[in-house]
């Protein structure tokens, strides 16, 4: 492990490599999640799709305070039971892809969206 993961933004970039992009294809009118290192095509019929960029929404940062405070609160108190800090550690890891996976949907309905709004003004 480099010296560098454990200065700074460690966390955020671990979190930004996981993070997807989202394309609109007009043909099947449909969002396709691709990871940020694919190439931007529509999951369903292969074409070309334009890429939506789009702010996150407070689900992700939700997310990821959660997993700060879960790992906070994991290193600050001291669990002598194994099966407890399990339980704690399950805890927050569930609530954290409760609202990741929450705030990908929502991201996923404005992306749709934003989407059809721009395939609408292209063709008009
Ligand atoms: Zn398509």
């Amino acid at each position: 492990m480099s010296l560098n993961l454990l200065k700074g933004n460690a966390f955020y970039r671990t979190w930004a490599r996981l993070s997807v992009k989202l394309v609109y294809c007009s043909n099947c009118d449909a969002v396709s999640t691709l990871a940020s290192l694919e190439r931007e095509r529509c999951q369903t019929c292969g074409r070309p799709a334009a890429r939506i960029v789009l702010r996150r929404p407070w689900q992700h940062w939700a997310a990821v305070g959660v997993i700060a405070i879960g790992a906070a609160v994991l290193l600050v108190n001291y669990l002598p039971e194994v099966e407890f800090r399990l339980l704690v550690l399950l805890f927050f890891v569930g609530l954290s892809l409760f609202f990741s996976s929450w705030g990908l949907r929502v991201l996923k309905d404005r992306a749709l969206e934003l989407g059809r709004s721009r395939a609408k003004e292209e063709t008009e």
